[in-house]
């Protein structure tokens, strides 16, 4: 086996996915495309204050009503019983990951949020998440839906898989290997020699 860890974004990755980020950027007043946490930066003291309190509430929501994608558990369970270590690297909140490790009990060993900074696609916490294994970015697997996942995980010289959920944008030009589920997944992790 190749990969002695992999790395997995949270929403839209472990989770079927929920947050609607366009919603949030029209209710932000949001229109142009670009980093939401580096728009959000560019706000006055009390429209970022404002912002935040609008991204809480819909992430919250998300956390009591988020689903885990099909085949996830079983396949978490299997990487961990081959002894492969299990991350989440997300922007989301310290609370809802906590409600999300709660409701779901997975065999995630570490969990960095958006309060470890700077914030993906910057390769800090993937670095981080590795130098307590004790393992190199070439050990590892970058899993995530996102163009932020990719680019983290190519900053910080991991191998990288783009997970495609069913009519979103595709990503894949941007990873070295692309998934659509949990099934393909575990096929990858376990015949890439
Ligand atoms: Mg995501």
């Amino acid at each position: 086996m190749k990969f002695h860890a992999i790395i997995f974004d949270m929403d839209g990755t472990l989770t079927v996915p929920c947050l609607d980020f366009a919603d949030i950027r029209t209710e932000l007043g949001l229109v142009t495309e670009g980093d939401l946490v580096q728009q959000i930066a560019a706000l006055s003291p009390e429209a970022q204050d404002r912002a935040w309190a609008i991204i809480e509430r819909h992430e919250a929501d998300a956390a009591l009503n988020n689903q885990i994608q099909p085949g996830a558990r079983e396949a978490l369970q299997r990487f961990a019983a081959r002894g492969i270590r299990l991350a989440i690297l997300t922007r989301n909140s310290p609370q809802s990951i906590a409600a999300f490790m709660d409701r779901f009990q997975l065999p995630i060993e570490i969990a960095v949020g958006r309060d470890f900074e700077p914030l993906k696609p910057a390769p800090d916490p993937i670095w981080h998440i590795l130098r307590q294994w004790q393992l190199e970015p070439t050990d590892c697997l970058m899993v995530g839906d996102y163009h932020h996942d990719l680019d983290a995980g190519h900053n910080a010289g991991t191998a990288t898989c783009f997970f495609h959920n069913p009519g979103t944008t595709s990503f894949a030009h941007l990873a070295d290997y692309t998934v659509a589920s949990f099934t393909e997944l575990e096929k990858l992790v376990f015949e890439v020699p």
